[in-house]
């Protein structure tokens, strides 16, 4: 188990979701939790929570549903970072870079992208240069 693994399993979404919003939680099911209203947009009767598989999803288009992770990101705007970070801090872990690699793999890719272009513009350049010498 990956540690952002032990991290969500030691958090309790329900508890998360009744600590973190003003929301009236009601037992719908055997393990299954409703929201209302939704802490996302506010709509009756969708926003449901498994306490079994510590997860959410929603019947509504709302949002997707999903672990803490996705809670965090979606119901309260965290960027992926600011996600893993704030899941680490909840568990009371300590929260380790995992996704130091996503970065520059971008900006390499730029860089290349970057330079594609630039030797596009020398060869045409050289090209109207061959046209002019050989005139
Ligand atoms: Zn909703």
């Amino acid at each position: 188990m990956s540690n952002l693994e032990e991290a969500k399993n030691k958090i309790n979404l329900l508890d998360y979701i009744k600590n973190h919003t003003n929301s009236e939680i009601k037992k719908v099911g055997s393990g299954k939790y409703r929201a209302n209203p939704c802490p996302k947009c506010n709509g009756k009767d969708h926003f449901t929570i498994y306490d079994n598989s510590n997860s959410y999803s929603s019947f509504n288009e709302c949002c997707k549903g999903g672990t803490i992770i996705d809670y965090l990101k979606e119901v309260e705007n965290y960027t992926e970072e600011e996600a893993y970070k704030k899941t680490y801090e909840l568990a009371g872990m300590e929260y380790t870079r995992t996704n130091k690699n996503n970065n520059s793999i971008h900006t390499k890719k730029n860089n290349i992208d970057n330079k594609g272009d630039k030797n596009d513009e020398v060869s045409k350049f050289n090209l109207r240069r061959y046209v002019w010498r050989s005139k």
